[in-house]
């Protein structure tokens, strides 16, 4: 696969959180059993961890704007990201609230439970619309990318929504992960602030299970296409372990899943939306960045810890 040379800027924002992972299955966090972590996670940690990690083969970027908390667990995130080469001027650290955390447990049919502390934590307390729109725009950032996982909060949701609005106003591309999680649906306006991203967004990642949420009954190809006839650029479906379809106006592209063994299935879709996301901005085809996505993913479940899995563009392409 050829190199990359446009130097890409990419921002996210949203939840920074620990993750413990419930070393037993079945139990639902319900029954006690021994947890690994912390763990540094929140699906945009992941996501801007491993956007870092691709932008360093050629010379990008990765913003992140976010906050922790004066504590242990913030001192985890903040250290691992800034050791991969984030930009942590609009990460605060903010004093009196404990830093975010997320608990995860699997169940034996491949289902996961996920007891999360975001709204009354320091992951919630975001710096303000125009602190982050103003350091984005002066870093020169040209994608900028939302886990629907951050729209779960009312507040977060309101300075996600408002940022989505004034980038792509200044041409900034918007990049969505519904990534819907059951745990984080407080009300009607997740679904509906998710919609309104999705329709200004240039590139559209949803799951099989996003989709269908967000389209039940429809087919890849009916829903794909709508949304390339409006504002997507690329619109990808991630499929587990069935691989991964994507389109654009050239046409389409599936890749089955490389052949691995699966240790810790989650963080896989942002690790993998990352290295799509940034490849496409910096100019690759979508069959190769999809190529490297599909590889990222795949080396990023055989890991324990949601970004523990993360991987540079050589170790990507030591896959394919
Ligand atoms: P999460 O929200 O937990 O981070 P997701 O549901 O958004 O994950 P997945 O479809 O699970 O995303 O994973 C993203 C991509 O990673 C897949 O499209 C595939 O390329 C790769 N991948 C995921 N699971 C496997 C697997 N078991 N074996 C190989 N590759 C995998
Ligand atoms: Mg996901």
């Amino acid at each position: 696969m050829g190199p990359v040379r446009r130097p890409v800027v990419i921002g996210s924002i949203g939840e920074l959180l620990v993750e413990f992972v419930c070393a037993e299955k079945d139990g639902r966090n319900l029954v006690s059993a021994p947890y690994v972590g912390p763990f540094p996670s929140g699906a945009p940690g992941i996501f801007i961890d491993q956007a870092a990690r691709v932008a360093a083969s050629f010379g990008g970027r990765a913003l992140f704007a976010g906050a922790v908390g004066d504590d242990a667990f913030g001192s985890v995130i903040l250290d691992r990201l800034v050791a991969d080469g984030v930009d942590r001027g609009l990460i605060r650290v903010v004093p009196g609230v404990p830093t975010g955390s997320a608990f995860v447990s699997y169940n034996s049919d491949g289902s996961r439970d996920f007891v999360f502390n975001i709204a009354h934590s320091a992951a919630a307390r975001l710096p303000a619309l125009e602190e982050i729109a103003t350091g984005f725009l002066a870093a020169g950032i040209w994608v900028l990318h939302i886990s629907g996982s951050m729209l779960g909060d009312a507040a977060m949701r309101a300075v996600g929504l408002a940022l989505c609005e004034k980038l792509a106003n200044q041409g900034v591309a918007i990049s969505i992960d519904p990534n819907i999680r059951g745990e984080l649906i407080s009300d009607a306006g997740y679904i509906e602030a998710l919609r309104l991203i999705i329709a200004m967004a240039a590139y559209v990642l949803p799951s099989d299970a996003d989709a269908e949420v967000l389209y039940p009954g429809q087919d890849f190809d009916t829903w794909s296409g709508r949304l390339l006839s409006g504002a997507a650029e690329v619109v990808v479906l991630k499929r587990g372990d069935q691989g991964c379809i994507g389109r654009d106006a050239s046409g389409t592209v599936a890749l089955s899943a490389h052949s691995v063994t699966v240790v810790d299935p989650t963080g896989a879709g942002d690790c993998f939306c990352a290295t799509l996301v940034t490849l496409l901005a910096a100019g690759q085809p979508l069959a190769k960045a999809l190529a490297r996505a599909n590889a990222a993913g795949a080396l990023a479940v055989q890991k324990l810890g949601p970004m523990e899995g993360n991987s540079s563009l050589a170790e990507i392409d030591g896959m394919n």
